[in-house]
C-alpha cells in the first residue's frame, strides 16, 4: 500500500531560509554537521547527526511537517509519515 503524503501539496509558495546557519546552533556556538530547513517557516536546524537536532526539536515543537536538506541534495522528509521524497 502506498500512501501519498499530503503535506508536500502546500509547497505553493518558495520558502526562503530565515537564517544562514542552524538558529538555536549559532546561538549556543555549537558545530553542525548539516542542515535542514522546515517548509512550513523557512526555520533552519541542524540534522540528527549534529548535537542539537534541531530539525527535529523544531518538528516536535511546532509540528510543521517537513524538512529539505539545505545543501547537498534535493531531497525532502515528511516527518508525519515517515519518508523520503
Ligand atoms: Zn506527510
Ligand atoms: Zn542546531
Ligand atoms: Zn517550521
Amino acid at each position: 500500500m502506498t500512501k501519498k503524503c499530503e503535506h508536500l501539496s502546500d509547497e505553493k509558495h518558495e520558502v526562503v531560509p530565515k537564517t544562514k546557519g542552524c538558529e538555536e546552533c549559532e546561538r549556543e556556538y555549537l558545530p553542525t554537521v548539516a542542515l535542514r530547513m522546515c517548509l512550513t517557516c523557512g526555520h533552519v536546524g541542524c540534522c540528527d547527526s549534529s548535537i542539537g537536532k534541531h530539525a527535529t526539536k523544531h518538528h516536535l515543537e511546532t509540528g510543521h511537517p517537513v524538512i529539505k536538506a539545505l545543501q547537498e541534495s534535493t531531497w525532502r522528509w515528511c516527518y508525519v509519515h515517515e519518508e523520503y521524497y
